[in-house]
């Protein structure tokens, strides 16, 4: 029986995330104008939108109406590099449409900003991480997907938070050491999940280090029977108390398969589009990440995934902006600890 404190704790936290998000000052009728222009502007230059799960739903319901697609970073550059068009609109980060461009170098890849970056890219520049992995030449390199093209062509394999278990658990098996980077908190799951000797890497996601353990146990008090859903970027003592642990795919999957009607989840809010559609009878919670004096229950939104709007997506389209380029002898290095990701998944799904 829940008490009148809970009710009221219940009914905060539902006005909360009742709030209709617009896309910054847009009015309904802007975001119509928006969405027209983009499905022409798509057409006229044989362009394919394809959008990360944690951009705005806006932007996601546009990539899907528009036969692109929403997933995560791998998902998004293997399916740009399947599709004729000859343009990819990359809604996401940069190394996202790096990834695009390295996949798919004879593809114009545009970004609504390039400006987005991430801070697991930003926090592992290339000459202090070659210097790291020359230090230690024995050790194989494995990096996030959340890195530079420069990066990843130090590297020996690329993983995504979907696959960096089955790729670190083989490597183990083969009794391989690793360094790897640049998300310390993923590669401490990993560490813990494979046994692996592991040099790691001291970077982390700004958003997802954010939350908190306390912070979600005291909403478990509020929602006795919801699940915790946890991607391992976060802090060791918040996967700790994950019902499930992994990667944007993974969790919307386990959202679905999960009896529980109540869900927290500790991963961006921009997820909640797919995880709705996959379970339209469910509720999301979003992971607090304010600490117990903090003036806002959550702020699990990525600065830079929020920089992508429906109006710099018109001006990549109309103006040709904010293209990727990726030097081409690092396009070719960088490709391929990428296939190798692509050929060993490919392997494990046969
Ligand atoms: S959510 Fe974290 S890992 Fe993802 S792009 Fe933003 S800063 Fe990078």
């Amino acid at each position: 029986m829940l008490s009148k404190q809970d009710i009221s704790d219940r009914i905060l936290v539902q006005e909360h995330f009742a709030k209709e998000h617009l896309p910054g000052d847009l009015s309904r009728e802007d975001i119509e104008r928006y969405k027209a222009r983009i499905k022409t502007l798509l057409k006229e230059k044989n362009a394919c939108l394809v959008a990360h799960y944690y951009t705005d739903p806006l932007i996601q319901e546009l990539a899907e109406e528009t036969g692109g697609c929403v997933a995560d970073s791998l998902e998004m550059a293997r399916f740009g590099s399947e599709r004729p068009e000859t343009t990819l609109v990359v809604a996401g980060v940069r190394f996202m449409g790096e990834t695009a461009k390295i996949l798919s170098p004879e593809k114009r890849i545009l970004m609504p900003t390039l400006e987005a970056t991430c801070s697991l890219d930003i926090g592992c520049p290339i000459d202090d991480f070659s210097a790291f992995c020359d230090a230690h030449p024995d050790y194989e390199v494995v990096v996030y997907a959340n890195t530079s093209a420069a990066v990843k062509a130090r590297a020996d394999w690329v993983v995504t938070s979907s696959i960096a278990l089955q790729v670190v658990e083989h490597l183990a098996d083969e009794g391989k050491k690793i360094i790897w980077a640049p998300d310390k908190h993923l590669g401490a799951y990993v560490q813990k999940q494979t046994g692996i000797d592991m040099l790691m890497w001291d970077g982390a996601c700004i958003v997802h280090e954010e939350f908190k353990a306390k912070g979600i146990q005291d909403l478990k008090r509020v929602y006795p029977d919801a699940a915790v859903l946890v991607h391992p970027e976060s802090p060791d003592s918040v996967v700790e108390i994950a019902d499930a642990v992994g990667s944007t795919s993974q969790l919307i999957k386990a959202a679905r398969d999960l009896p529980n009607r109540e869900l927290i989840v500790a991963t961006d809010r921009g997820i909640f589009y797919k995880m709705q559609q996959a379970a339209p009878d469910k509720m999301f919670i979003e992971a607090p990440t304010g600490g117990s004096g903090a003036t806002c229950r959550s702020c699990a939104h990525c600065p830079w995934m929020a920089m992508n709007g429906l109006d710099n997506i018109v001006q990549a389209l109309e103006e040709g902006r904010d293209e990727v380029f990726v030097d081409e002898a690092l396009r070719v290095r960088a490709r391929k600890p990428l296939q190798r990701m692509l050929d060993f998944s490919a392997e494990l799904n046969r």
